[in-house]
């Protein structure tokens, strides 16, 4: 048997964030993962840090992302130094690209209403003409009848993050366990316990973070997290000089010069196929943003599924059966990495969710519960 402070369970995005979090406050962690073959967003994802369009309708997310946005540098910049990966995190401001003239109208409607929903917390947003767009970015193609802005916008390297955030918790003291899939569990008020093939693992403390897997742990530790699969293809092209200066929804260049393009919603269960059609879609959008792309070769494409709560919104909780367990789950953990290791895992860690996080809670889908 090892006792450890904490058990995270999931090793992407959410679960390491959380646990680097967890073991710079000083707690022994385990970080316990499946092997190579499972679901893992955090490896297929589009690398933004993405926050103008986050909590239409929901204030509350639209604080928690701009408050990770502004985690971002922080972060970036003790990763490098702890573990010397470079992230490769740009904040300048993002865009998006509308193609219609109802496209323009809806999202000059959306931006407006989330400036009306933030009160004084405020909400920074221009909408730009094909003229300021021509200054922005070169050869946007005349399809682009407009753009939103928000200074908030950014990206980095989500495979860059992931690994950085491994090494810095193992040189923090943390124990990562790959291999190691939980179904073998016991649960009580602050002593959980999860069998794996190295023996029993013991906690007073425990983080489901384990992205789709979530939805059938949480029960099993009073928890709740209905999270669905929700298909997302990329692809990305050969490599080029630099020519985007922001990230844009749907299109971004990296650091070492690749432009990807993205991505589709597709509700297709646990189905990661690459269709042909919605690769086309996606291509022919990017086109008609900026005509130039037609011109550069695609070198990769994949397909990979967003761990998705049914409003689209994180689910944050500790359970009440059994305090000392906590869920976390979201569709943006590249963005939400700077909340989840310097604020979500300082509240694990001292053993309660600020009551900001109360409108995260799984209860929200529990209708009878809640009623
Ligand atoms: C196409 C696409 C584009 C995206 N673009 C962006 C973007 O631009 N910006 C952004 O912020 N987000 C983006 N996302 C979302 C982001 O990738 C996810 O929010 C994030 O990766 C979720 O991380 P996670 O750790 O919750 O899940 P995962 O990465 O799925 O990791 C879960 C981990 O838990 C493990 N696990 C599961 N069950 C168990 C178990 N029983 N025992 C042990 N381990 C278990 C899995 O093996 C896996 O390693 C995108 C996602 C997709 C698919």
């Amino acid at each position: 048997m090892k006792r450890f402070d904490a058990i995270v369970v999931g090793g992407g995005l959410v679960g390491s964030a959380i646990a680097y979090g967890l073991a710079r406050e000083g707690l022994r962690t385990v970080l316990l993962d499946e092997g190579d073959v499972a679901f893992r967003a955090s490896r297929g994802n589009f690398g933004l840090v993405w926050v103008q369009s986050k909590g239409d309708g929901a204030p509350h997310y639209q604080r928690w992302t701009r408050l990770s946005a502004d985690q971002w540098p922080p972060l970036a910049v003790e990763l490098l130094a702890k573990t010397g990966i470079a992230v490769g995190h740009e904040r300048p401001g993002g865009v998006h690209l509308c193609l219609s003239e109802a496209e323009l109208e809806a999202r000059r409607q959306m931006m407006e209403r989330m400036r009306a929903q933030s009160g004084n917390f405020g909400f920074d947003y221009r909408m730009l003409d094909p003229r300021e767009l021509a200054d922005v970015f070169r050869g946007v193609g005349p399809a682009v009848v407009g753009a939103s802005y928000t200074p908030y916008d950014g990206h980095a390297n989500p495979l860059n993050l992931l690994h950085a955030l491994h090494k810095g918790f193992v040189e923090k003291g943390g124990h990562y366990l790959p291999n190691s899939e939980v179904s073998d569990t016991t649960a009580a008020p602050g002593d959980f316990r999860i069998h794996v093939a190295s023996g029993e693992i013991v906690a007073p403390k425990v983080v489901l973070a384990a992205g789709l897997g979530n939805a059938a742990l949480a029960p099993r530790f009073g928890l709740f997290a209905p999270v669905k699969p929700l298909r997302g293809q990329i692809l990305v092209t050969e490599r080029t000089e630099r020519v985007l200066t922001m990230p844009i929804t749907t299109i971004r260049q990296t650091v070492e010069g690749s432009i990807m393009l993205g991505d589709s919603q597709e509700d297709v269960g646990f189905d990661t196929s690459q269709k042909p059609d919605v690769m086309k879609t996606i291509a022919r959008r990017a086109v008609l943003s900026f005509p130039w792309l037609r011109d550069l070769q695609i070198v990769r494409a994949w397909a990979a599924l967003r761990v998705m709560p049914p409003d689209g919104l994180p689910i944050y909780d500790q359970s009440e059966r059994f305090p000392g367990a906590f869920t976390a789950n979201c569709h943006s953990g590249v963005t939400l990495a700077g909340a989840h290791a310097n604020a979500f895992a300082p509240m694990v860690a001292a053993g309660a969710l600020d009551p900001a996080l109360d409108l995260f809670s799984g209860k929200r889908f529990d209708v009878p519960a809640a009623a």
